[in-house]
């Protein structure tokens, strides 16, 4: 397997408690080229990870700012898993990619660098990138530029 060394990473997980606010609380207030918004739902937004693990890597999180998992609405947790589904619809129509990851983690030791504010992250993959453990251990990093991958998606989203 190989390591790659990822320090802009490590920077936003160890910067991650000293950035002011929080990062899914900034997108829902903000502008969505400027906080790299995707799609906004009812209750959750679609926005593209900073820091990706991939290309196209992108998170949905709850608009309310909630850090436990298992206080999320019925209705939070449906669209989140719905607008999932629809950011793989819009992924696949984009960068065809060859499978999919999808995360909570939960707890710094489980690799989130937002503790507060719950959020699903979709990874998508292709023949040959790293597996997922390696992934979740912040290896591989190869990204387009990221104002050229919310376009693309937010372009497809399906209606
Ligand atoms: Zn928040």
């Amino acid at each position: 397997m190989d390591r790659l060394w990822a320090p802009w990473r490590l920077e936003y997980v160890q910067g991650a408690d000293e950035q002011e606010g929080c990062v899914f609380c900034r997108a829902r207030d903000g502008e969505d080229d400027e906080t790299l918004v995707v799609h906004r739902g009812d209750r959750a937004l679609v926005l593209l990870n900073k820091f990706p693990y991939a290309s196209g890597h992108v998170m949905v999180a709850p608009n309310r700012h909630v850090g436990e998992f298992g206080e999320l609405t019925d209705e939070e947790a449906l669209e989140i898993h719905r607008l999932a589904e629809r950011a793989i619809a819009a992924l696949a129509e984009t960068y065809a990619p060859q499978g999919y990851n999808l995360g909570w983690n939960l707890g710094r030791i489980a690799g989130a660098g937002v503790l507060d504010h719950v959020h699903l992250h979709v990874v998508p993959r292709w023949a040959g990138d790293t597996n997922f453990m390696p992934v979740l251990a912040d290896v591989k990093v190869m990204p387009e530029h990221l104002a050229a991958t919310r376009e693309k998606l937010a372009a497809v989203w399906p209606t």
